[in-house]
């Protein structure tokens, strides 16, 4: 009942406004930098070739989400296509993750789509692979849609599948060829469209991840569920599926001798490591997933 309070607390404070911007202001506040990998690309940077250093490789994600103006979102596609270059100049392993919101989806689709493009061109000089982030539920199909256009043009594009949804089976199988990465779900949804269950959202998430690796498309499955991991590699071996099709993937600061069990064990090890000004939300929303986070959040808070 507490742990459901707590959940919905931070949930809601993620989507917050008016505190996503001001905590801008506050710095990494509350233990966030044990999850997010600085405030400027070169911290970022730093973080990523410390982590290749250990045989893990990364994604970067500039933090930022649902911006609202065009000045904006100009500024968040600059970033990211910034953010390319710099992976290219320090010769790190990282690829990049993007969120539609944040390159101006609630603004104009038209718009979002011409800021992506310029975000995969320079992708595609730098010889690099963006994903795209999979949001709120209300940003689905037009993400897909969005993906489907780019696809036509570019192949160094993929995005995410949310398990806890029940349209999550039939996406995976019209997205069949498409590198895409498997998740559980962040946010919070209606029954209408998801399921609440975790013995439900567990059942559906191993059910895409074996439909999409028996497809033969490259699956990348990110989670810090154990059992799930296992269970994935069980199935891996049984079907000969060889490791170069899939690829584990973390988030940054979670986990981290299981990830690195996962490279000794001869596994690809992705971790996403987010930076930026606009931390608020996503720590939030880690707080929600976990609520033994909130015990550095409150170490975090007396500290800083
Ligand atoms: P959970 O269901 O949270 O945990 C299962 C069990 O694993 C727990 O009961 C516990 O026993 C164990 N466990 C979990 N975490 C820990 C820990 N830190 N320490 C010890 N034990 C632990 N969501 C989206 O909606 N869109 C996205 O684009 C997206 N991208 C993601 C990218 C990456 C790389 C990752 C890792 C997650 C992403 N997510 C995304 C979040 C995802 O949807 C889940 O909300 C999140 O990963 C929590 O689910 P889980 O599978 O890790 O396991």
């Amino acid at each position: 009942m507490l742990a459901e309070i707590s959940k919905n607390t931070f949930l809601y404070a993620s989507q917050n406004k008016a505190l996503n911007k001001a905590a801008k202001k506050w710095g990494l506040r509350f233990g966030a930098s044990h999850v997010v990998a600085g405030m400027t690309i070169e911290s970022a940077i730093k973080k990523v070739k410390h982590l290749n250093e250990k045989g893990l490789v990364c994604t970067l994600d500039h933090l930022g989400e649902f911006v609202s103006s065009k000045e904006e979102a100009l500024e968040a596609t600059d970033y990211n296509v910034k953010t390319l270059e710099s992976i290219a100049r320090a010769g790190v392993n990282s690829n990049l993750s993007v969120k539609m919101t944040q390159l101006g989806l609630d603004i104009s689709r038209d718009f979002c789509v011409a800021n992506m493009r310029k975000i995969l061109d320079t992708a595609k000089k730098t010889n690099n692979f963006v994903r795209i982030d999979m949001e709120d539920y209300s940003h689905c199909q037009i993400t897909l849609d969005i993906l489907k256009e780019l696809r036509e043009t570019y192949d160094n594009v993929g995005t995410v599948i949310q398990s806890y949804l029940y349209r999550a089976e039939q996406d995976v199988k019209d997205l069949n060829g498409i590198p895409l990465r498997l998740v559980k779900g962040a946010y919070k949804e209606s029954p209408d469209v998801a399921y609440q269950d975790k013995k439900d959202i567990d059942e559906n998430y191993l059910r895409i991840i074996k439909e999409h690796l028996l497809s033969g498309s490259y699956t990348a499955i990110a989670s810090h569920d154990h059992n799930i991991i296992a269970k994935v590699k069980e199935f891996a071996k049984d079907q000969n599926i060889p490791n170069n099709q899939f690829e584990f993937q973390m988030l940054y600061g979670f986990r981290t001798d299981m990830q690195l069990n996962l490279v000794r064990e001869g596994y690809k090890m992705r971790v996403y490591v987010p930076f930026g000004d606009d931390w608020f939300g996503y720590f939030m929303r880690r707080l929600a997933e976990r609520p033994q986070n909130v015990a550095f959040a409150l170490k975090g808070l007396f500290s800083k």
